[in-house]
């Protein structure tokens, strides 16, 4: 029996989505990657095929689908080895906090656009001196009136220079417990005060767009904040779980794309010039990923499911995203072992996946931070 039910519906939307990626996204992936950027053409593109935000519902201008849709979404986009998050981190991790936290009035407003790709955005959390620990964030917001101040800067942002808005965590200074100082804040790109800084020249994950964010002063209305005032943190809290498990089958489903690739040029020794020495070594090696890829599988998908009937699954959560990421990084690096001197040819996909799968297991929580989760939990 499989564990997640697809319905007829997500069989055909996979299909649909397949034939968008090929159509639009495989053509320009190499270009992309020459860029730095996904185009705002191309989110516009996916916007209007039904690709971005799909679980937003109908009355914010979203096709109102589940989450197992978004997951089918992000499996197509990265097997066509863009690994270009971007649309992913905009619909499943940032969008939702509008639509969980936003007045009814900023949802009106922003959501229908972030659906259809005219909105692109962004979350602003860490900053030059801070990372994992967030309570320590520098970055001050003061009420004035009917509009707050903000003044910072923030790091590492993942569609920094495509961004439209952003939801941008600052700390109240006046408020000693940092845990009640932090609030969050949908800032737009055209209030006063905030400036975009260079585009940052990454390792890997070329097509994806990372910046770094500068408040100076920055204006903004008080109703753009994200709940209640010093609920900050535990909005972060709330939607970590769907952050980490969205990444958590991103990695599985990088390390099943890379693995069919390497499995496909070891079968075939296609177009390396040179053929790839087979021994039963190489055999083992790939075996053994095959089984681990299988027991993967079966865990994320128990979790998507778990997610879904609304289960806390926090410890889980965190098992998935370390060890599910740290198998991506496993497929890379033995595929390049097995591939030895063809290994290392930028032409084959192993190499690109080899750098891009690496970030995967800093972002969304560190993959240390995740094991401190799951101590925590077991109470050791
Ligand atoms: C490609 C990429 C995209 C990103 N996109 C975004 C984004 O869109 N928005 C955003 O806000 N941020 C983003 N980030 C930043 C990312 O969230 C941070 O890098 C991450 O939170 C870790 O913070 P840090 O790099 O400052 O490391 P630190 O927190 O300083 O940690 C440094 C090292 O110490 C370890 N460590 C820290 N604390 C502990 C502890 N308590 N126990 C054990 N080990 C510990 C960490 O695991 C790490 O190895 C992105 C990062 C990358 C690489």
């Amino acid at each position: 029996m499989e564990i997640i039910n697809y319905t007829d519906q997500h069989k055909a939307f996979r299909i649909k989505a397949r034939n968008f990626m090929e159509k639009e996204v495989i053509p320009n992936v190499e270009q992309w990657e020459k860029e730095r950027l996904m185009p705002k053409s191309a989110w516009k593109k996916m916007g209007e095929a039904g690709f971005l935000c799909t679980t937003i519902s109908a009355e914010y201008g979203g096709p109102g689908l589940d989450f197992i849709s978004s997951m089918i979404v992000m499996e197509e986009l990265t097997k066509t080895n863009h690994n270009g998050a971007g649309p992913l981190l905009h619909s499943e991790i940032v969008v939702p906090y509008v639509e969980a936290f936003a007045t009814e009035e900023c949802k009106k407003k922003y959501l229908p656009e972030c659906v259809s790709g005219d909105i692109v955005m962004a979350v602003g959390m860490t900053e030059p001196d801070v990372g994992s620990d967030l309570a320590s964030m520098e970055t001050s917001v003061i009420e004035d009136g009917d509009e707050v101040i903000i003044n910072g800067s923030k790091i590492f942002i993942s569609n920094g220079i495509n961004a439209d808005l952003v939801v941008l965590a600052a700390k109240d200074p006046a408020v000693e417990n940092p845990y009640k100082a932090i609030d969050l804040y949908l800032v737009h790109k055209d209030m006063p005060g905030f400036i975009k800084g260079q585009k940052l020249d990454k390792m890997g994950w070329h097509s994806q767009d990372t910046a770094e964010l500068f408040f100076s002063d920055c204006r903004v209305p008080i109703g753009n904040r994200l709940g209640k005032k010093g609920d900050g943190f535990p909005m972060l809290m709330k939607k970590l779980q769907q952050e980490r498990l969205v990444t958590a089958l991103w990695g599985l489903t990088a390390a099943e794309f890379t693995f069919d690739q390497l499995l496909k040029l070891y079968r075939d020794d296609s177009g390396l010039g040179k053929p790839i020495k087979k021994t039963q070594v190489k055999q083992f090696s790939l075996v053994e990923l095959a089984t681990e890829l299988k027991i993967g599988r079966t865990f994320a998908d128990k979790l998507l499911v778990d997610h879904m009937e609304g289960k806390d699954i926090v410890p889980e959560t965190s098992m998935a995203k370390y060890w599910l990421t740290e198998l991506a990084r496993k497929v890379a690096d033995v595929g390049l072992d097995i591939m030895a001197e063809a290994g290392v040819i930028k032409s084959n996909p192993i190499p690109r996946a080899f750098v891009d799968v690496r970030s995967m297991l800093i972002f969304a929580g560190t993959n240390e931070i995740m094991r401190q989760i799951v101590s925590k939990s077991m109470k050791i």
